[in-house]
Parts: structure tokens; sequence; C-alpha cells
């Protein structure tokens, strides 16, 4: 199915490697706080370590707007990377400029250096073919491990892979082989569950997911503009107006595969201490908002799960943050987690969610990507991967 060459396909000894690897990481003072995303990565650099090439890694950090700002420096993310890898991390302070050349020159087998943010160039997110160039320039080989990026045609994920031998990591080819085989091949009966705050956000994943699943589940936020559409009355429930006529093209189109919640549960206000009842959909009085779904939809999403051979999940049920209406997402996560399916998570909020609910090593694969993971399931091939070596 991933028809790509990885890391592990081609020669790298003696060779200086570029990485591109997502280290897109909450920095606070200056210290690395949630590190998933760089533990993710130390497979492929472990691996490039002990088959003796120089590493050479590049990420982006925040969105750093015009140029170098300290308030993005990924220098605190080599620090906390020499920590993990019980070796120095050299630093350059700029992204493939100047100090990049010198730094990438000196390195030698087994060494690592680490370049400054990406998004300090501005020609990154132009995908700006002289900077891709400069950046080639650094290495013998290009290897891209930053899934959570590659549904993005940047220099530093796409441009690059045009001047050097472009291979993948370990980690975005575990990404893509778990994503790819589930739409690609997946086992029937074959259910998605989307929730989140918007519609217009998911409309084109929502119909393609119509046509290669047998059920989708819809939840969160995202279901009242689908009510409203229906011409449920809302209250003060976050609508999306101006997706109200597309709403109802996507129920036209998904007909008895489109599933909306039946019940919900609503509150005068999104606070913990707010009042809250459970009502029918359709019930929701003036002064109300809907912030998660009802129990009878958890048993009847429940249901439908149990009996899936392969689900997908992106988007919260309801707005979790509150403890007062997550019982619909972590309710969502246990049946998924118990359904014995093959389950693929992705999206910040949803995997969020699965990790406080302790259910993490019951779910098949957590997608460390958000972003490229939902255009994954719209049918879209990632461009960072479309410019990756192809195995035959
Ligand atoms: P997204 O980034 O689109 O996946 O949306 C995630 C956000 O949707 C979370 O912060 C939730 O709090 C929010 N959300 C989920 N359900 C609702 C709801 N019924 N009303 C308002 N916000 C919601």
């Amino acid at each position: 199915m991933f028809n790509k060459k990885s890391v592990a396909d081609i020669d790298v000894n003696g060779k200086k490697v570029l990485v591109r690897v997502d280290f897109n990481v909450p920095i606070k003072n200056g210290q690395v706080g949630d590190d998933t995303r760089i533990r993710a990565a130390l497979p492929t650099i472990r691996y490039l370590l002990a088959h003796n090439a120089a590493v050479i890694l590049c990420s982006h950090l925040g969105r750093p707007k015009g140029g170098p700002d300290p308030a993005f420096s990924l220098k605190p993310v080599a620090e906390h990377l020499a920590g993990l890898l019980g070796q120095p991390v050299n630093f350059a302070g700029d992204f493939a400029g100047p100090l990049s050349v010198e730094a990438a020159a000196k390195i030698k087998p087994g060494d690592v250096l680490l370049l400054e943010n990406t998004r300090f160039e501005a020609g990154e997110t132009k995908n700006n073919p002289e900077l891709s160039q400069r950046l080639a320039s650094l290495a013998d080989i290009f290897v891209n491990d930053a899934f959570g990026s590659a549904h993005r045609a940047h220099s530093s994920t796409e441009g690059v892979a045009q001047y050097l031998p472009a291979v993948s990591g370990f980690l975005m080819e575990k990404e893509i082989q778990y994503l790819g085989e589930a739409i690609a091949n997946p086992k029937r009966p074959f259910i998605a569950i989307l929730g989140g705050a918007k519609v217009s956000d998911k409309i084109g994943v929502i119909r393609n997911l119509l046509k290669i699943t047998d059920q989708v589940l819809i939840g969160g936020g995202m279901a009242n503009t689908f009510f409203k559409a229906e011409g449920y009355p809302m209250g003060d429930s976050l609508v999306e107006d101006e997706a109200l006529e597309t709403a109802r093209e996507l129920l036209a189109e998904g007909g008895q595969h489109l599933r909306l919640p039946v019940d919900v549960v609503i509150a005068d206000r999104m606070e913990n201490e707010a009042q809250s009842k459970t009502v029918s959909v359709g019930a929701v009085p003036e002064g109300w908002r809907i912030l998660d779904i009802g129990p009878e939809t958890i048993q009847a999403y429940a249901k439908a799960i149990q009996s899936a051979n392969t689900v997908v999940w992106n988007g919260p049920m309801g707005v979790f943050e509150l403890p007062k209406f997550a019982t619909g997402t972590f309710g969502i996560a246990q049946a998924v987690a118990d359904s014995g399916a093959t389950s693929i998570i992705g999206g910040g909020d949803s995997v969020a969610a699965v990790n406080q609910s302790g259910l993490a090593g019951k779910i098949t694969h957590i997608s460390t990507g958000g972003g490229a993971s939902l255009e994954m399931l719209e049918g879209i091939v990632l461009p960072g991967v479309a410019a990756l070596q192809d195995k035959s």
C-alpha cells in the first residue's frame, strides 16, 4: 500500500541526512512541555545515528510572524532532545542561512544538528525554490518524518525533496500505512466518527467519508448546523449559518449513512457551574445551548461502533474541556476502545481526550497529525508524501 521508500531502503552510511521532523511542541519559560512529538521522531533519528549518518534536523514551531522571533526558537528543543538521546545536539541559530551552512559543514557521522525554526524564513511557507535549494545544499539525503506537516507544500516538506534523494522516516511510514490502509482497504463495517466545533472545516471530509465508510456518526458543535438545517430551534448553540446550505446537501447525499445525535446535553452558559439538562434534539429552549451529546446518543453510537471492524475518529463530541460536558466524548472513547475494531484517532482534541481517559493503549493508531490525517480522510494526496521516491 505505502509505496514510498523509507530510510531503511537507502544507504545512509557516512551521509549527511536532513530530516524534517515535527517538533512543533509547547514551550513555556524556555522549557519543552508535552514532548510526545519529539519522542515520536526518535526511532528515525536513532536509526540514522546507528547507521553512521550525520543527522541534520529541521522543524517549524508555532506561527512566528515576519521573521525570527525568540519566542518561537527551537533552542529549548535542542536541549530537550539532547537529554532524550543522551548525546549533545548542536544548534544552528538560523534556518538554511550562513550559521546552518557552517554548522552542517562541521558535523560528522554520529552527530546531531538542529536548525532554527523553518518559519523564520519567509520563503518556507511560500515553498520558495531558492530556499529549498539552499536547504538541500546542506545534506546528501532528505528524510521526511513530519507527517503533521505533510499536507503543506512548504520548502522544508515538499520543495527540498526536488533537490535531494527523498524518502520517508519511520513515523511518516507508520502514519500513512495505518490511515492509508483504513481508507483504501477497510475491514467492514467501516465507521467514521466526526466531531469538533465547526462543520465548515470538515465538509470535504464528510463528503469523502460518506463515499468510503458505511456510517458517519456526527457529534460536537458541528451537529448543530445540521440540526438547524433540519429546522430545529437551536437557542444559543454554536451554529454556522453560512454552512446551512451545504449541511442540507450533505443530509440529502448522506441519507441513512449520516447519523446525527438524538438527544443532547444543554446548558444556560458554557461553564462547569452552569445549569444543565438532557433534552431531545428539537427541544432546546431560548437562552440554552447544546454542549454535549446525550446518553441515548452515546448508547446508539456505541452500538454502531461495537459492530464495526474499522473506526476512524476525529473531533470531540462536546465541550470536553469542561468535565460537565465531557461525558459524550469519553463515552465514545470507551466504545472505540472496547470495539475490538482497528481504530484510528486523529486531531489534537480527540487524541487529548483518549489520552486523558487512559484508553490510549487500546487504540490501534493515534495519529500525530490532525490536519494531515483529515486531508487523507478527505482523499487528498499529501504533497509532502507525493514528493518522496517510489519504492519500485
Ligand atoms: P475542532 O478543533 O474543530 O476539532 O473543535 C474542537 C473544539 O470543539 C473543542 O474545543 C470543543 O470544546 C468544541 N466543541 C465541541 N462541541 C461543541 C459544542 N456543542 N459547542 C461548542 N463547541 C464545541
